[in-house]
């Protein structure tokens, strides 16, 4: 048991990092966040260049209703700008023909991935996920799991998983985290929704809850030692300061683990981690003096698992006067990572816009090629595992980010391990003199 008001120190100021501080900031803990960067948000960070707002990433928020966020809106006033995704202009490249995307009913019927006998199997499918009827096999990977059914809804559920998981290997994604995951995707109303302003508004949001609690921030800041009495950590250095806490959350990423407690018996704990392989992608973003005008607003064109976001369409605030900017992704796989195929991928996505989106080489104002994007830590394939929150032997130590347990993928993980570890602080807390009890799951 501990006193709200006692001192938490958070490492790290990625979405996980600011989630967790501004949640127990709120909650009336004293909170120092610690991050080496000169920004925050790590990963999540938009970019202005030439008028142009890139964001490192879709910022697609899936199941929005469901989503983890909007506890985090209501519980602790985060503010979001929700720009939902229009499903009616979405569609799938089929390489010979391009289709509606069954994102909805009005889509499943017109759509021409699927014949009419197969139209009414993929619904049967989607009603068993959501009934739990589906639950898939624990050992048996979905791409093994799907063999009954047939090729069409087999290869359409495929080809859904490997956009919502950014992979090219969705046959290798357990089964049941694969009915867990769509569980609770199908029954949204929501299904993606994007964050106006870009991720930088909600970095900006969690910062701002942050500060206005009294808690502090501190960037340029790189955590590189660690003090243990026992078991329990009672500090961690910075490049000068000595940083006392009772409870510190580390929102880093394995490897950077295994660096900070390498002189500590528990290094063992964080190595399996640190040796999975991670999502990664390339992305090529876009920004045109004008909108060229296209039916879609995303396109996906499954033989070469390429999709492009029209960003500008749903956040206005990204581009200069009538301008447009457009995100495309490319998945690469541990394979194509070890070639070197990332320059190949590069020139796959120009053919894919000079297809769709004719007349983008002469309006381009700027653009942003990054060729090995970190979308999720640790990819959630075959036995690849997610890290634990809490470990039994660090009683005050507390883990998070999109390498750990949680519900979701991506920044959903960041954001449900960050709630997750502030809800057992905040459980075990005791109101200092004149607080409200702290929230809780
Ligand atoms: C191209 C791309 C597209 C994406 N698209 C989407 C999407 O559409 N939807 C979605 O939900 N997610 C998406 N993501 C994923 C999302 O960006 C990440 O899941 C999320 O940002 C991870 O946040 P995190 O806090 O868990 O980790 P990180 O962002 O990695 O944060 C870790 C932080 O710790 C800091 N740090 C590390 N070591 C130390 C140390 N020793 N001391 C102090 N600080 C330290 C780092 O500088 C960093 O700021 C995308 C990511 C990419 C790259």
């Amino acid at each position: 048991m501990f006193l709200v008001s006692d001192k938490v120190i958070v490492v790290g100021g990625g979405l996980a990092g600011l989630s967790a501080a501004a949640r127990l900031a709120y909650n009336g803990c004293k909170v120092t966040l610690l991050e080496k960067a000169p920004k925050l948000g790590g990963r999540a960070i938009s970019i202005p260049m030439k008028g142009f707002n890139f964001n490192f990433g879709a910022h697609a928020i899936y199941a929005r209703d469901k989503s983890i966020l909007r506890k985090y809106e209501h519980e602790i006033g985060l503010k979001v700008d929700w720009k939902d995704f229009s499903p009616s202009k979405a569609f799938y490249d089929m390489g010979t023909f391009t289709t509606p995307m069954p994102a909805t009913l009005e889509g499943l019927y017109r759509t021409k991935v699927l014949d009419s006998q197969n139209k009414w199997r993929f619904a049967y499918e989607v009603f068993k996920t959501m009934s739990s009827l589906e639950r898939g096999e624990p050992g048996v990977l979905i791409g093994d799991y799907l063999q009954k059914e047939t090729p069409q809804v087999r290869d359409l559920l495929l080809t859904i998983a490997s956009s919502n998981f950014f992979t090219n290997e969705p046959e290798k994604i357990p089964s049941p985290l694969f009915f867990q995951y769509y569980k609770r995707l199908f029954a949204t109303q929501r299904a993606v929704s994007y964050i106006g302003g870009g991720w930088q508004a909600i970095v900006d949001s969690f910062a701002e809850i942050i500060e206005k609690n009294g808690s502090k921030i501190i960037t340029k800041e790189k955590v590189t030692k660690i003090e243990l009495d026992g078991n329990r950590i009672t500090a961690v250095y910075g490049k000068e300061e000595k940083y006392e806490a009772d409870y510190i959350i580390f929102c880093i990423p394995p490897k950077e683990l295994c660096q900070l407690f390498a002189d500590t018996p528990f290094a063992k704990y964080f190595e399996e981690y640190s040796h999975y392989v991670p999502t990664q992608v390339v992305v090529y973003d876009v920004g045109l003096s004008e909108r060229i005008s296209s039916p879609f607003t995303y396109i996906y064109q499954k033989a070469q698992r390429v999709f492009i976001t029209d960003i500008s369409y749903y956040d206005i605030t990204c581009v200069p006067d009538g301008g447009q900017l457009m995100q495309a992704v490319a998945y690469l796989n541990e394979q194509e990572i070890a070639e070197g195929k990332a320059d190949e991928k590069v020139a796959t996505i120009e053919s894919v816009y000079d297809k769709h989106f004719p007349g983008w080489r002469e309006r381009l104002v700027a653009k942003r090629i990054s060729k090995k994007a970190t979308v999720q830590e640790i990819k959630c394939i075959e036995d690849q595992r997610l890290m634990p929150v809490k470990f039994y032997s660090l009683p005050n130590a507390y883990f998070a980010g999109d390498w750990c347990e949680g519900d979701g993928q991506l920044s959903e993980l960041s954001f449900s391990s960050a709630y997750n570890v502030t809800s057992h602080i905040l459980e075990h807390a005791v109101p200092a003199e004149g607080m409200k009890k702290a929230t809780s799951a």
